[in-house]
């Protein structure tokens, strides 16, 4: 019989599933020496966030198959070192969605009703009916930001309250949108036709301060906004100035930038409705924490593939050879579509040609996979649940492989469809190293390392030399430039390799630059 160690508690639920196969241990006493002492005697470890599983525990868990994490995060587990060794880590990251859901329109309804704060003018003893005219959801729009896990489960419950819903999420698709009645747009779009806006992202680069003082100004005047997902998501002082300049109706915060809030002018304002961080506490989350975690658990333990696993798969060794650089050069044209297509994508096109034929693809698929998905989500997106995000997602991909890569040995495609364009990322590999051949549709031959700048121009004389001056006086070295163009004096794009990113006060002068469209920087 397997042998389980649960380090930290978990629901009862979660441990009869695990008592029901396995022979289970509850010590929630472990410390650090302890756990490395006993370890050594058990199949599989649960924990939840406070047990630092380290390559140090790994290593002297030499029974180890199974890793379980009772949540979704896994920044306590060194999961390259349980990879490494063959260990497979499992977590949970789904159990909450209903329950946030569920507080979400709890928010809704809250503000639009004005709940709070009437309650709290009966508990004074006030009888203020007309100070509380509130106004009905249905036939109201609600725009989600983000329609992974929770924003979906919020988008079936608005429907049911009979409100039109409208999406920004850059990764789901148009299909998946339809199917749960949601219309997909532009943020631009969803912010100014929302009378609610609520935002369901992770907290990663690209969404932190994604509602600043422009893209709140954006919104619809006398909008709300709800934000149960994460507190950097919103600029506090940013909604304070929103809501005392009248251009907000209210807003619900579950979440805030420190916990508990420091902004008190922003929690105590009358249109604020606030509570403390509940969204996942109910107790039917945590018993499906618990449930998730030991299925996975005893899904790995027999050998089979657990719902929700987060490390890599095994490539075979004699397949690893012409794949690995392939596996580099997909992550990163897939990571480089990513930061440059913002629109939504309607279906993806893979194709694998030369000698991509003649192999297994598969990994090259999920490492592009883990490319596309990746900072999409909080939990850490890999080739092992890749697929399972994408699913969720309703990506919608076709695959085809060729004999023929043009004058390459290999040749690697993926082909991004919005609702008006096909945007064309193309690369190869030479001398083992992944080259970027195409990006964005504009040939162009650069390998992707260190740091990268892109800018969508015109292309005129001294382009190039005024971004160069702009890097120049702020110290950035360049190591590469390439041009790609349409036809002269057309749309072109240029790509620089650089010792460093430039700083965003530079970013934001390059951007200023007449005939500069659009400019990004990044390490893929
Ligand atoms: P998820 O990964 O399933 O979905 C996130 C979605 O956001 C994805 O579809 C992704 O494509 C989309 N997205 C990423 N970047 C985006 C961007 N820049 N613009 C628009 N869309 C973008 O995550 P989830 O499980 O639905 O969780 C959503 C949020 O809720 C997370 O921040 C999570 O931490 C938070 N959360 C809060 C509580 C709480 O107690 N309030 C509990 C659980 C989760």
């Amino acid at each position: 019989m397997d042998r389980i160690l649960v380090a930290e508690k978990i629901a009862p639920e979660g441990l009869a599933t695990l008592k029901a196969v396995a022979e289970v241990d509850v010590r929630l006493d472990l410390d650090k020496a302890a756990l490395l002492d006993v370890i050594t005697g058990y199949d599989a470890l649960v924990v939840r966030s406070a047990t630092k599983v380290t390559a140090e525990v790994i290593a002297a868990g030499s029974r180890l198959r199974v890793i379980g994490r009772a949540g979704s995060g896994v920044d306590n587990i060194d999961v390259d070192a349980a990879t490494q060794r063959g260990i497979m880590v499992v977590n949970a990251p789904a159990s909450n969605n209903v329950a946030v859901a569920e507080l979400t329109i709890g928010l809704l309804i809250s503000l639009a009703r004005q709940i709070p704060q009437s309650h709290s003018s009966v508990e004074a003893g006030k009888w203020e009916r007309s100070k509380f005219m509130g106004w009905e959801v249905r036939g109201k729009t609600l725009g989600l930001i983000g329609l992974g896990r929770i924003g979906s489960e919020v988008a079936r419950r608005a429907r049911g309250l009979e409100m039109q819903v409208l999406t920004y999420d850059p990764v789901v698709s148009f299909d998946r949108a339809t199917q749960i009645g949601v219309e997909s747009v532009n943020l631009e779009d969803l912010l100014a036709r929302s009378d609610v806006v609520s935002v369901h992202v992770p907290l990663v680069e690209s969404t932190r301060s994604l509602f600043d003082t422009n893209h709140l100004a954006m919104m619809k005047k006398g909008a709300y906004l709800i934000n149960a997902s994460r507190g950097g998501v919103v600029d506090e002082e940013a909604l304070l100035a929103a809501l005392e300049a009248g251009h907000l109706g209210g807003a619900a915060l579950d979440v805030y930038s420190s916990e508990p809030p420091k902004n008190s002018a922003l929690v105590n304002h009358p249109r604020i409705i606030k509570t403390p961080h509940l969204g996942a506490s109910t107790n039917e989350a945590q018993a499906q924490t618990g449930t998730d975690v030991a299925e996975g658990v005893l899904a790995a333990l027999a050998g089979n593939s657990p719902r929700y696993a987060v490390n890599a798969p095994f490539v075979a060794p004699e397949a690893w050879h012409v794949l690995e650089p392939y596996i580099r050069l997909g992550r990163q044209m897939a990571a480089l579509c990513r930061h440059l297509v913002l629109e939504p994508v309607r279906s993806y096109e893979f194709e694998y040609c030369g000698e991509l034929s003649g192999v297994d693809t598969q990994p090259v698929r999920l490492a592009i996979l883990q490319g596309l998905l990746a900072e999409t989500s909080e939990q850490r997106v890999t080739p092992v649940n890749a697929p399972l995000i994408a699913r969720e997602r309703g990506m919608r991909i076709t695959e085809r492989t060729c004999h023929e890569a043009e004058n390459y040995q290999g040749l690697l495609v993926i082909r991004a469809n919005t609702a008006d364009e096909q945007r064309v990322f193309s690369g190869t590999v030479l001398r083992h190293d992944p080259h970027i051949i195409q990006a964005d549709n504009y040939w162009v031959d650069f390998v992707p390392t260190g740091a990268l700048l892109f800018t969508y121009h015109r292309d005129r004389p001294g382009m190039i030399g005024r971004v160069g001056m702009l890097l120049g006086a702020a110290d950035v070295n360049i190591s590469g430039m390439y041009v790609g163009r349409q036809a002269p004096r057309q749309r072109a794009m240029m790509v620089l390799t650089l010792d460093e990113l430039p700083s965003d006060t530079v970013m934001e002068e390059i951007r200023a630059e007449p005939d500069i469209d659009r400019s990004y920087a990044m390490v893929l």
